[in-house]
């Protein structure tokens, strides 16, 4: 009887091992989600620590250009002639240097034309034909413009000299947008060189190519012939970086992965139609030549005050773009300790400013200005200035003060692209019938949203200048981080689109590379570079790390790789590193691997204490059988009057129909004094205070359905009402990545009645229907639908149509017609 009674005991265990089977894991079928991330990250070395600090021989190179450039606007080209100063820091003799001609990419024989597909991942619009089905392929208008463009254009760079500081032409080889300049005698390190090159390139129309760059066209401007805006970016050749990690970063460009850069000093000097307000990265030199008293006055104006003031007023940019000029205006611009150098010209344009007092030594006062046609309006006058500021206030807290004199944001036809101390940006107004100009709220959001993130750039990776070729999310992952930021701090109403539930369904997707991917092979970059970073930075932070360890990280990420080339292992180091918490786990599963987070929460078990005293336990035993429900057959047995043998035949009956299967001789009672007689003193106490408490001894047992480890984050409610919040580190998963299970013991009157994981969608769980212990129903739409009707359009009534009568249309009526 007593082995029966152990039978029974060990079963109500055995219901627990069995469900969790899966802890068990084969031989060979074990990931260890926590092995250090050092197999994986480039050795350590002089120039990169261990720490993620740059190492103590760390070097980078500097190429100063002074350029001399025009802006002929009737031929919408450039003309130019650049020196060149390299300045070799590196400890290797160079031959050669190589050179970015992004111009060429424009061309009809470069790469990046050369292998566009058609149709599929990563190609904008058009579907595959079916040849079975009987449909067409897709073919945009977009696209045959882009084609008909580059038909009709002459583009890419014309390279009509490359000479050495004498004047000698140095021998050159171009490879697609890449240019090799052989060097007359080798530079050793330490040294410097002085070379000059002339070229010229056609501009290029960025509504009809899509690029960075380029000019947009006003055909319905008053002035005959319309109008421009000129947005110029990697318009000058560009030397490529020379670099401790790869040596040359001469990786052809093909469009999407952006540049490797070397800082440097600039002066450039830009001649552009006289009536032209020019935008441009550094501090102008001679506004006297080519701002009038007032305007200059206004600049002055605008370093104190409140508001914006305009420099170019709204009416001021009308009247100008009435009339054009055959005079020139050559601007002047330094810039010290940039990667790169972009610029904007237009009549157009009208300009505000207003300065940023940030106050520090390096910096006190930083000029933010925009820079917008009639076409930005009212959108631009109320949010571009005032969120480049917004901008400059948060980055800065995040990492260290705006290091350049101006900070600005300039309208054009580029949706949104950045540059040392100056950005494009797209969103405009819509002109109304009634002639006034009016935006949507998703208009507003963008501009905002847009300036922020640009001008956030001139942090990422302007100042800290990653390897934009290499890492999309370096720059833009980190950027999106804390352009959300800043974002939820200006309003947080506005989707941001960095929050952990904006990354999920990408997460569970199919189309998924690690993030961890060169640039030009990403699928899906928007999730993968933007998205995907920056949800699991504000993971890190909010959730793994906390506000105070992340922030003190990232800012000694920021600062230490200021003005310097940071690899992604510098950051996972670093951060690492400065926090003090062993992140490699967590780099492995975000960034490393396309495992999504789905934390189960498969059962509950609630567990009583025996005492091993056989009086109580076997009692408990007694009425766990009593609770259990009647068997089907007794009951109906019982319903219809039917007398049990034993009881119709009372001889028939002997001791066990007194005595149970639960009942208690001396023979246990004996075993269980002998037991306690043999426990030392602390185990007899433990055990007599544990029986005494009758605590609650939960078990959860959760499983992993996504493979990425995550902290278990859990909110206990119990029948009193009240609730608990528990935060389990991922670290327990260490052993058994597949599932977990973990005891929480309550008080006896502290009755668990249902438990949730993540409850505030904290940790971009991809299903949350099982994060309910007991599951929830979960609420979703359904939706009656008509039945469409086959619609006579491939079965034209000839007979009929032929009757219709001719119309001509403008925009308008077509417009009200198809209202109607
Ligand atoms: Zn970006």
């Amino acid at each position: 009887m007593f082995k029966k009674f152990i039978t029974v005991a060990v079963l109500s265990f055995s219901a627990i091992a069995s469900a969790n089977a899966a802890i068990n894991q084969t031989k060979g079928d074990f990931e260890d989600k926590f092995r250090q991330l050092d197999e994986s990250l480039p050795t350590p070395n002089v120039y990169r620590n261990a720490a993620g600090e740059p190492g103590h021989k760390y070097w980078q190179q500097q190429v100063d250009y002074k350029i001399k450039a025009k802006l002929n606007e009737e031929k919408r080209r450039i003309e130019a002639s650049q020196t060149i100063t390299y300045h070799n820091n590196s400890p290797d003799t160079l031959k050669y240097l190589w050179m970015q001609l992004d111009q060429n990419k424009f061309r009809n024989d470069s790469l990046s034309a050369k292998t566009t597909t058609f149709g599929g991942i990563g190609n904008r619009g058009p579907a595959t034909a079916s040849a079975s089905s009987g449909k067409a392929a897709q073919l945009s208008l977009d696209a045959l413009r882009r084609q008909q463009f580059t038909e009709d254009n002459v583009l890419g760079y014309d390279i009509q000299s490359v000479t050495d500081k004498s004047g000698n032409k140095l021998k050159y080889t171009i490879v697609g947008t890449n240019m090799r300049i052989d060097l007359p005698s080798y530079l050793k390190p330490g040294k410097k060189i002085t070379f000059n090159l002339d070229y010229a390139f056609n501009i290029v129309e960025e509504d009809a190519v899509s690029a960075r760059s380029g000019y947009e066209h006003f055909p319905d401007d008053e002035r005959e012939g319309g109008n421009d805006i000129f947005l110029l970016a990697q318009w000058y050749p560009r030397l490529h970086a020379y670099t401790d990690y790869e040596a040359w970063t001469n990786k052809e460009f093909i469009g999407r992965g952006e540049f490797t850069l070397e800082f440097g000093n600039y002066d450039v000097e830009l001649t552009v139609p006289a009536d032209h307000i020019v935008s441009s990265t550094g501090a102008l030199q001679n506004p006297k030549s080519v701002l009038t008293s007032t305007q200059r006055k206004r600049l002055e104006q605008a370093e104190d005050a409140d508001r914006i003031v305009f420099v170019v007023t709204a009416e001021e940019a009308l009247e100008n773009e009435k009339e054009g000029t055959d005079k020139l205006k050559t601007w002047k611009f330094s810039a010290k300790n940039v990667r790169d150098f972009a610029w904007a010209s237009s009549r157009k344009f009208m300009w505000d400013a207003r300065g940023h007092q940030q106050g520090g030594d390096d910096q006190p006062l930083v000029m933010a200005m925009s820079f917008y046609p009639k076409e930005g309006g009212d959108l631009w006058k109320k949010y571009s200035t005032e969120a480049i500021i917004q901008t400059l206030e948060v980055y800065s807290r995040f990492s260290f003060d705006y290091p350049y004199p101006v900070a600005q944001s300039v309208n054009g036809p580029v949706g949104g692209m950045e540059y040392p101390m100056i950005t494009f940006n797209g969103p405009r107004t819509e002109l109304q019938k009634d002639g006034s100009r009016t935006y949507s709220q998703a208009e507003k959001r963008f501009l905002i949203g847009v300036v922020i993130h640009e001008i956030g750039h001139i942090y990422f990776p302007m100042v800290v200048n990653s390897d934009e070729r290499q890492w999309t999310w370096m720059d833009e992952g980190l950027n999106s981080f804390l352009d959300g930021v800043a974002g939820r701090e200006w309003d947080p109403t506005i989707p941001w689109g960095v929050e952990p539930r904006d990354i999920v369904d990408y997460m569970k997707s199919s189309t998924q590379v690690p993030i961890m991917t060169q640039s030009d092979s990403v699928l899906r970059l928007g999730p993968n570079a933007y998205t995907k970073p920056a949800a699991a930075l504000n993971i890190l932070r909010e959730t793994i790390l906390g506000r105070e360890l992340f922030d003190f990280a990232f800012k000694e990420y920021a600062q230490r790789w200021k003005y310097k080339r940071p690899t992604p292992s510098d950051f996972f180091r670093t951060m690492e590193e400065a926090s003090g918490v062993d992140l490699d786990w967590f780099w492995r599963g975000w960034f490393y691997s396309t495992d999504h987070v789905d934390i189960s929460l498969d059962s509950i078990y609630k567990l009583r204490l025996d005492t091993l005293d056989p009086d109580i336990d076997f009692d408990r035993l007694r009425q766990e059988e009593l609770d259990k429900p009647m068997s089907l057959t007794d009951e109906r047995n019982k319903a219809e009057g039917r007398e049990l043998w034993v009881d119709r035949f009372s001889d028939i009956t002997d001791f066990y129909d007194e005595n149970d299967r639960f009942t208690v001789t001396n023979k246990e009672r004996n075993k269980y004094q002998k037991f306690l007689s043999k426990l030392k003193p602390w185990e007899k106490a433990t055990l007599e205070r544990a029986v005494a408490e009758d605590k609650n001894y939960y078990v959860l047992e959760f499983s992993n359905h996504g493979g990425l480890v995550m902290p278990i984050i859990l909110e206990l409610t119990f029948a009193d009402g009240t609730t608990e919040d528990q935060y389990i580190p991922a670290e327990i998963w260490r052993r058994t990545p597949k599932a977990v299970s973990k005891m929480i013991i309550t008080d006896k009157d502290k009755e668990l009645v249902s438990v949730t994981v993540d409850p505030r969608w904290e940790t971009a769980d991809v299903d949350v229907s099982n994060n309910h212990y007991p599951r929830k129903i979960i609420p979703s739409r359904i939706e009656a639908y008509k039945t469409k009707k086959r619609t006579g359009k491939v079965y034209r009534d000839i007979m009929q149509d032929i009757k219709t009568e001719a119309k001509s249309y403008d925009k308008d009526a077509a417009e009200d017609e198809d209202s109607n």
